[in-house]
Protein backbone atom coordinates (compact mmCIF):
# COMPACT_ATOMS: atom_id res chain seq x y z
CA UNK A 1 0.00 0.00 0.00
CA UNK A 2 1.27 3.65 -0.78
CA UNK A 3 1.96 5.59 2.58
CA UNK A 4 -0.52 8.05 3.42
CA UNK A 5 -1.07 10.61 5.94
CA UNK A 6 -3.90 10.90 8.52
CA UNK A 7 -5.72 13.53 9.49
CA UNK A 8 -8.81 12.93 11.61
CA UNK A 9 -11.85 16.19 11.54
CA UNK A 10 -14.27 16.78 13.98
CA UNK A 11 -16.31 19.70 11.47
CA UNK A 12 -17.81 19.52 8.52
CA UNK A 13 -15.67 22.86 7.85
CA UNK A 14 -12.35 21.22 8.52
CA UNK A 15 -12.90 18.42 6.13
CA UNK A 16 -13.38 20.41 3.05
CA UNK A 17 -10.67 22.65 4.24
CA UNK A 18 -8.36 19.78 4.43
CA UNK A 19 -10.19 18.04 0.65
CA UNK A 20 -7.72 18.60 -2.08
CA UNK A 21 -7.00 16.44 -5.54
CA UNK A 22 -4.91 13.90 -3.55
CA UNK A 23 -6.85 13.39 -0.28
CA UNK A 24 -9.68 10.83 -0.01
CA UNK A 25 -12.40 10.92 2.88
CA UNK A 26 -12.42 7.49 4.96
CA UNK A 27 -16.27 6.56 6.60
CA UNK A 28 -16.52 2.94 7.05
CA UNK A 29 -13.75 2.05 4.68
CA UNK A 30 -14.48 -1.44 4.14
CA UNK A 31 -14.07 -1.18 0.39
CA UNK A 32 -11.75 1.41 0.23
CA UNK A 33 -8.88 0.22 2.19
CA UNK A 34 -8.87 -3.06 0.09
CA UNK A 35 -8.54 -1.00 -2.63
CA UNK A 36 -5.70 0.84 -1.83
CA UNK A 37 -4.23 -2.63 0.05
CA UNK A 38 -4.56 -3.92 -3.77
CA UNK A 39 -3.03 -0.63 -5.51
CA UNK A 40 -6.42 0.56 -7.01
CA UNK A 41 -6.42 3.66 -4.93
CA UNK A 42 -3.40 5.83 -4.03
CA UNK A 43 -4.77 8.78 -2.27
CA UNK A 44 -1.61 10.80 -0.58
CA UNK A 45 -3.89 11.71 2.63
CA UNK A 46 -6.67 10.46 4.50
CA UNK A 47 -8.95 12.70 5.53
CA UNK A 48 -11.27 10.67 8.45
CA UNK A 49 -14.82 11.43 8.89
CA UNK A 50 -16.20 9.28 11.17
CA UNK A 51 -16.23 12.10 13.90
CA UNK A 52 -18.04 14.36 11.83
CA UNK A 53 -21.85 15.14 13.23
CA UNK A 54 -23.86 13.18 10.21
CA UNK A 55 -25.13 9.93 12.63
CA UNK A 56 -28.83 10.07 13.47
CA UNK A 57 -31.39 8.78 11.20
CA UNK A 58 -34.75 10.55 12.11
CA UNK A 59 -38.59 10.58 10.64
CA UNK A 60 -39.39 14.10 9.19
CA UNK A 61 -43.47 13.96 8.32
CA UNK A 62 -43.04 11.69 5.42
CA UNK A 63 -39.33 11.19 4.60
CA UNK A 64 -36.79 9.37 6.71
CA UNK A 65 -33.69 11.61 7.00
CA UNK A 66 -30.79 9.58 6.94
CA UNK A 67 -27.09 10.73 8.14
CA UNK A 68 -24.31 9.80 5.74
CA UNK A 69 -22.43 8.15 8.76
CA UNK A 70 -25.27 5.77 9.96
CA UNK A 71 -24.34 2.16 8.97
CA UNK A 72 -26.31 -0.23 7.24
CA UNK A 73 -26.83 -1.94 10.26
CA UNK A 74 -28.59 1.06 12.12
CA UNK A 75 -30.71 1.66 9.70
CA UNK A 76 -31.57 -2.19 8.59
CA UNK A 77 -32.95 -2.16 13.02
CA UNK A 78 -34.55 1.28 12.55
CA UNK A 79 -38.67 0.61 13.65
CA UNK A 80 -39.27 3.27 11.00
CA UNK A 81 -37.55 1.27 8.31
CA UNK A 82 -39.15 -2.15 9.18
CA UNK A 83 -42.31 -0.35 9.49
CA UNK A 84 -42.61 2.10 6.39
CA UNK A 85 -39.69 1.17 3.88
CA UNK A 86 -39.63 -2.77 4.49
CA UNK A 87 -37.76 -3.86 1.38
CA UNK A 88 -35.08 -1.07 2.25
CA UNK A 89 -34.49 -3.22 5.02
CA UNK A 90 -34.36 -6.50 3.01
CA UNK A 91 -32.01 -5.05 0.45
CA UNK A 92 -29.40 -3.89 3.28
CA UNK A 93 -29.94 -7.32 4.82
CA UNK A 94 -29.32 -9.20 1.99
CA UNK A 95 -26.17 -6.63 1.07
CA UNK A 96 -23.37 -7.87 3.48
CA UNK A 97 -22.18 -9.53 6.86
CA UNK A 98 -23.37 -7.92 10.04
CA UNK A 99 -19.94 -7.24 10.35
CA UNK A 100 -19.72 -5.16 7.27
CA UNK A 101 -22.80 -4.05 8.13
CA UNK A 102 -21.70 -2.45 11.27
CA UNK A 103 -18.68 -0.94 9.36
CA UNK A 104 -19.76 0.20 6.48
CA UNK A 105 -22.12 4.11 5.95
CA UNK A 106 -24.95 4.47 4.03
CA UNK A 107 -23.01 7.40 2.07
CA UNK A 108 -20.09 4.80 1.59
CA UNK A 109 -22.77 2.44 0.22
CA UNK A 110 -23.96 4.59 -2.48
CA UNK A 111 -20.26 5.57 -3.93
CA UNK A 112 -19.52 2.03 -3.79
CA UNK A 113 -16.85 0.95 -6.57
CA UNK A 114 -17.80 -2.28 -8.79
CA UNK A 115 -16.65 -5.17 -8.23
CA UNK A 116 -15.27 -5.83 -12.08
CA UNK A 117 -12.16 -8.00 -11.39
CA UNK A 118 -9.85 -6.21 -14.14
CA UNK A 119 -10.87 -2.68 -12.31
CA UNK A 120 -9.65 -4.62 -8.72
CA UNK A 121 -6.52 -5.46 -10.47
CA UNK A 122 -3.80 -2.86 -11.19
CA UNK A 123 -2.02 -5.36 -13.30
CA UNK A 124 -4.44 -5.64 -15.66
CA UNK A 125 -3.71 -2.05 -18.01
CA UNK A 126 -6.81 -2.14 -19.82
CA UNK A 127 -9.36 -0.41 -18.00
CA UNK A 128 -11.03 2.88 -18.73
CA UNK A 129 -12.62 2.92 -15.31
CA UNK A 130 -9.35 3.36 -13.55
CA UNK A 131 -7.90 4.92 -17.26
CA UNK A 132 -9.66 6.67 -19.86
CA UNK A 133 -8.77 5.78 -23.00
CA UNK A 134 -6.71 2.63 -21.74
CA UNK A 135 -9.43 0.04 -23.15
CA UNK A 136 -11.64 -2.77 -21.38
CA UNK A 137 -10.96 -5.53 -20.99
CA UNK A 138 -13.77 -7.69 -20.02
CA UNK A 139 -15.67 -7.04 -22.63
CA UNK A 140 -13.10 -8.89 -24.53
CA UNK A 141 -13.01 -11.45 -21.46
CA UNK A 142 -14.64 -12.66 -18.23
CA UNK A 143 -17.98 -10.87 -18.04
CA UNK A 144 -20.32 -13.03 -17.07
CA UNK A 145 -21.28 -10.44 -14.50
CA UNK A 146 -21.31 -7.68 -15.88
CA UNK A 147 -24.05 -4.93 -17.34
CA UNK A 148 -26.56 -5.21 -19.72
CA UNK A 149 -28.32 -2.44 -19.31
CA UNK A 150 -26.80 1.26 -19.42
CA UNK A 151 -23.28 0.29 -20.58
CA UNK A 152 -20.90 1.89 -23.37
CA UNK A 153 -18.17 0.00 -25.57
CA UNK A 154 -16.00 1.85 -23.16
CA UNK A 155 -17.00 -0.19 -19.67
CA UNK A 156 -19.96 -2.50 -18.80
CA UNK A 157 -18.91 -2.88 -15.22
CA UNK A 158 -21.97 -3.48 -12.68
CA UNK A 159 -23.25 -1.57 -9.93
CA UNK A 160 -22.71 -3.51 -6.62
CA UNK A 161 -25.25 -1.54 -4.23
CA UNK A 162 -28.33 -3.40 -2.97
CA UNK A 163 -29.90 -0.38 -0.91
CA UNK A 164 -29.44 1.80 -3.71
CA UNK A 165 -31.74 -0.16 -6.24
CA UNK A 166 -35.26 0.43 -3.61
CA UNK A 167 -33.83 3.97 -2.44
CA UNK A 168 -33.51 4.57 -6.33
CA UNK A 169 -37.13 3.50 -6.55
CA UNK A 170 -38.34 5.81 -3.94
CA UNK A 171 -36.42 9.16 -5.78
CA UNK A 172 -34.39 9.56 -2.39
CA UNK A 173 -32.81 12.69 -2.11
CA UNK A 174 -29.12 13.26 -1.92
CA UNK A 175 -27.93 16.13 0.42
CA UNK A 176 -24.02 17.02 -0.87
CA UNK A 177 -21.79 20.22 0.77
CA UNK A 178 -18.67 21.74 -0.73
CA UNK A 179 -16.75 24.52 -0.60
CA UNK A 180 -19.81 25.92 -3.33
CA UNK A 181 -22.22 25.25 -0.64
CA UNK A 182 -25.04 22.88 -0.44
CA UNK A 183 -27.06 21.11 -2.97
CA UNK A 184 -29.79 18.32 -3.20
CA UNK A 185 -29.47 15.81 -5.74
CA UNK A 186 -32.18 13.01 -6.45
CA UNK A 187 -30.94 9.63 -6.85
CA UNK A 188 -32.07 9.23 -9.91
CA UNK A 189 -29.74 11.93 -11.52
CA UNK A 190 -26.73 11.37 -9.19
CA UNK A 191 -25.54 8.14 -11.18
CA UNK A 192 -23.48 8.80 -14.38
CA UNK A 193 -24.11 5.68 -17.15
CA UNK A 194 -20.26 5.17 -18.16
CA UNK A 195 -20.61 6.61 -21.95
CA UNK A 196 -16.99 7.51 -22.68
CA UNK A 197 -15.83 8.58 -19.63
CA UNK A 198 -16.19 5.55 -17.15
CA UNK A 199 -13.96 6.98 -14.67
CA UNK A 200 -16.80 9.61 -13.93
CA UNK A 201 -19.62 7.41 -11.96
CA UNK A 202 -21.35 10.32 -9.87
CA UNK A 203 -22.35 13.62 -9.81
CA UNK A 204 -19.81 14.37 -6.99
CA UNK A 205 -17.27 16.97 -7.90
CA UNK A 206 -14.05 16.97 -6.25
CA UNK A 207 -13.76 17.93 -2.61
CA UNK A 208 -17.61 17.37 -1.99
CA UNK A 209 -19.23 15.30 0.66
CA UNK A 210 -22.80 12.89 0.80
CA UNK A 211 -24.14 14.64 4.36
CA UNK A 212 -27.27 12.74 4.32
CA UNK A 213 -30.20 11.22 2.20
CA UNK A 214 -33.80 11.74 2.51
CA UNK A 215 -35.66 8.51 1.56
CA UNK A 216 -39.51 9.38 1.13
CA UNK A 217 -41.55 6.72 3.16
CA UNK A 218 -43.77 4.12 1.30
CA UNK A 219 -47.55 5.56 0.90
CA UNK A 220 -49.96 3.84 3.34
CA UNK A 221 -51.25 0.89 1.99
CA UNK A 222 -48.20 0.21 -0.11
CA UNK A 223 -46.56 -3.41 -0.23
CA UNK A 224 -43.27 -3.92 -1.52
CA UNK A 225 -40.12 -6.68 -2.01
CA UNK A 226 -36.58 -6.93 -3.01
CA UNK A 227 -35.62 -10.02 -4.55
CA UNK A 228 -31.79 -10.65 -5.20
CA UNK A 229 -30.95 -13.95 -7.28
CA UNK A 230 -27.29 -14.73 -7.04
CA UNK A 231 -25.25 -17.61 -7.18
CA UNK A 232 -25.30 -18.46 -3.68
CA UNK A 233 -27.26 -17.40 -0.88
CA UNK A 234 -24.63 -16.39 1.69
CA UNK A 235 -23.48 -12.91 1.15
CA UNK A 236 -22.86 -12.72 -2.70
CA UNK A 237 -23.39 -10.05 -5.06
CA UNK A 238 -26.33 -9.84 -7.22
CA UNK A 239 -26.89 -11.92 -10.78
CA UNK A 240 -30.17 -9.52 -10.83
CA UNK A 241 -32.28 -8.07 -8.05
CA UNK A 242 -35.82 -6.01 -8.39
CA UNK A 243 -36.46 -3.49 -5.59
CA UNK A 244 -40.59 -2.85 -6.36
CA UNK A 245 -43.45 -1.37 -4.54
CA UNK A 246 -47.07 -1.46 -5.36
CA UNK A 247 -50.71 0.26 -4.23
CA UNK A 248 -53.00 -1.69 -5.28
CA UNK A 249 -56.69 -0.57 -5.35
CA UNK A 250 -59.71 -2.98 -3.85
CA UNK A 251 -60.46 -3.66 -8.02
CA UNK A 252 -56.71 -4.99 -8.20
CA UNK A 253 -55.76 -2.11 -10.46
CA UNK A 254 -52.37 -0.66 -9.61
CA UNK A 255 -52.35 2.34 -8.58
CA UNK A 256 -48.64 3.34 -7.79
CA UNK A 257 -45.75 1.09 -8.48
CA UNK A 258 -42.27 1.91 -8.12
CA UNK A 259 -39.47 -0.54 -9.63
CA UNK A 260 -35.38 -0.69 -9.50
CA UNK A 261 -33.76 -3.43 -10.81
CA UNK A 262 -29.90 -4.17 -9.57
CA UNK A 263 -27.07 -6.20 -10.79
CA UNK A 264 -27.97 -5.67 -14.43
CA UNK A 265 -26.99 -2.05 -14.85
CA UNK A 266 -23.67 -0.06 -14.61
CA UNK A 267 -26.36 2.13 -12.52
CA UNK A 268 -28.87 1.47 -9.53
CA UNK A 269 -31.27 1.18 -12.67
CA UNK A 270 -34.70 2.83 -12.28
CA UNK A 271 -37.35 0.85 -14.50
CA UNK A 272 -39.67 3.60 -15.39
CA UNK A 273 -40.63 1.72 -18.59
CA UNK A 274 -42.12 -1.04 -16.49
CA UNK A 275 -43.68 1.35 -13.90
CA UNK A 276 -45.22 2.84 -17.19
CA UNK A 277 -46.46 -0.37 -18.14
CA UNK A 278 -47.86 -1.20 -14.42
CA UNK A 279 -49.74 2.19 -13.60
CA UNK A 280 -53.17 1.79 -14.35
CA UNK A 281 -53.58 -2.05 -14.88
CA UNK A 282 -54.76 -4.80 -13.41
CA UNK A 283 -52.29 -7.28 -11.65
CA UNK A 284 -51.95 -10.21 -13.79
CA UNK A 285 -49.03 -11.68 -14.89
CA UNK A 286 -49.41 -11.12 -18.31
CA UNK A 287 -49.07 -7.40 -17.43
CA UNK A 288 -46.14 -8.51 -15.24
CA UNK A 289 -44.52 -9.98 -18.20
CA UNK A 290 -44.87 -7.08 -20.36
CA UNK A 291 -43.32 -5.01 -17.94
CA UNK A 292 -40.44 -6.60 -17.27
CA UNK A 293 -39.90 -7.03 -20.95
CA UNK A 294 -40.20 -2.97 -21.43
CA UNK A 295 -37.44 -2.45 -18.38
CA UNK A 296 -34.95 -4.90 -20.36
CA UNK A 297 -36.14 -3.61 -24.02
CA UNK A 298 -32.88 -1.88 -24.12
CA UNK A 299 -30.58 -4.75 -22.72
CA UNK A 300 -27.20 -5.15 -24.22
CA UNK A 301 -25.48 -8.33 -23.27
CA UNK A 302 -22.40 -9.99 -24.46
CA UNK A 303 -22.11 -13.38 -24.74
CA UNK A 304 -21.62 -14.48 -21.04
CA UNK A 305 -24.07 -12.39 -19.46
CA UNK A 306 -27.22 -12.52 -21.88
CA UNK A 307 -28.85 -14.71 -19.52
CA UNK A 308 -29.08 -11.71 -17.65
CA UNK A 309 -31.85 -10.57 -19.87
CA UNK A 310 -34.38 -13.49 -18.63
CA UNK A 311 -33.12 -13.67 -15.35
CA UNK A 312 -34.50 -10.28 -14.75
CA UNK A 313 -37.15 -10.20 -16.66
CA UNK A 314 -37.88 -13.33 -13.80
CA UNK A 315 -36.79 -11.62 -11.07
CA UNK A 316 -39.18 -8.79 -11.19
CA UNK A 317 -42.19 -11.27 -12.37
CA UNK A 318 -41.73 -13.13 -9.31
CA UNK A 319 -41.04 -9.65 -6.71
CA UNK A 320 -44.61 -8.60 -8.62
CA UNK A 321 -46.10 -11.61 -7.63
CA UNK A 322 -44.68 -11.88 -4.11
CA UNK A 323 -46.55 -8.41 -3.60
CA UNK A 324 -49.82 -8.90 -5.13
CA UNK A 325 -50.47 -12.57 -4.55
CA UNK A 326 -50.90 -13.29 -8.24
CA UNK A 327 -49.88 -16.77 -8.99
CA UNK A 328 -48.82 -18.20 -12.06
FE1 LIG B 1 -12.73 -1.52 -16.37
FE2 LIG B 1 -15.33 -1.16 -16.75
FE3 LIG B 1 -14.03 -2.70 -18.42
FE4 LIG B 1 -14.38 -3.51 -15.88
S1 LIG B 1 -15.97 -3.22 -17.39
S2 LIG B 1 -12.48 -3.62 -17.13
S3 LIG B 1 -14.33 -1.53 -14.80
S4 LIG B 1 -13.70 -0.51 -18.11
Amino acid sequence: MQPFDYVRVREISAALAEADSSADYLAGGTTQLDLMKDGVLRPRRLIDITRLPLHGIEERQDTLFVGALATMEELAADPVVGRRLPFVREALLRSASVQLRNMATIGGNLLQRTRCRYFRDPKVHACNKRGRGTGCAAITGTHRSHAVLGTSEHCIATHASDVAVALIALDAVVHITGAQGDRDVPLTGFYRTPGDTPDIENDLRPGELITAVEVPLLPPGARSDYLKVRDRMSFEFALASAAAAVVLGDDDVIRWVRVGLGGVATVPWRAVEAEAVLTGSRAGIEVFTNAARAALAGAEPHPQNAFKVELAQRTLVRSLQTITGVSA
